[in-house]
């Protein structure tokens, strides 16, 4: 199974990619994840997105696709994969279908999660508090200002993949304001009716 989780920033992405890892034996590429490795190994795609990141802004096209290709081509990602955070802009939808191409592969379905933007703003607010209360260190971009950049990013560029990946006929939109669960339940419910 190789899925596409679209949605933005706070719309749980990464606790529904968790799920379709556990349930579908598959593993998860998140792009922030990878980045944040890169960041705290020190290494020069880390510090070329490092102050990027803490803005909110995007990291070039460039070198996320490069991330995301080497990482598809880990022996564990051979069983499938859900895609985190990636792509996020048209280049990049485009650059992934070139990838699966070369590769022999085709995405199964992509999920988005759709959400009410006034609701996420109280969830970041939530995530930062409950992060507090554990005594981790926040993300530096989980503050407002950059919360804000971020979503904006999401509007003016990724938001229109929705469009592309419809047009494809691969999308598939579920309520992403409902309760874990019940988000986990229609995920698969709209996957029981996709195919590659
Ligand atoms: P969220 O979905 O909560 O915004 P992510 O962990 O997916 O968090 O992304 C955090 C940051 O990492 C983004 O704001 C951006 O700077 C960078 N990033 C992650 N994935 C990509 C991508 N595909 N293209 C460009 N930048 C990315």
């Amino acid at each position: 199974m190789r899925l596409v989780l679209l949605g933005p920033p706070g719309a749980g992405k990464g606790t529904q990619a968790q799920r379709l890892v556990d349930k579908h034996g598959i593993v998860q590429l998140s792009t922030g994840d990878m980045l944040r490795a890169a960041i705290r190994a020190g290494t020069p795609v880390g510090q070329r997105a490092k102050d990027i990141m803490a803005r909110g802004d995007l990291v070039p096209d460039d070198v996320v696709v490069s991330i995301v290709s080497e990482r598809m081509d880990q022996p564990d990602a051979r069983n499938g994969f859900v895609l985190d955070g990636f792509p996020r802009t048209v280049a990049q939808a485009e650059a992934l279908d070139r990838l699966l191409d070369e590769k022999g592969q085709k995405l199964d379905a992509v999920v988005e999660l759709k959400v009410d933007e006034g609701i996420l703003l109280k969830r970041i607010g939530t995530r930062l508090g409950e992060m507090q209360a554990r005594g981790e260190t926040a993300r530096p971009d989980d503050n407002p200002a950059s919360f804000k950049i971020r979503l904006d990013a999401y509007r003016a560029q990724t938001a229109p993949l929705v469009d592309y990946y419809g047009r494809k006929g691969k999308l598939k939109s579920v309520d992403g304001m409902a309760g874990i669960d019940a988000v986990s339940r229609s995920i698969d419910g709209a996957l029981a009716g996709a195919s590659g």
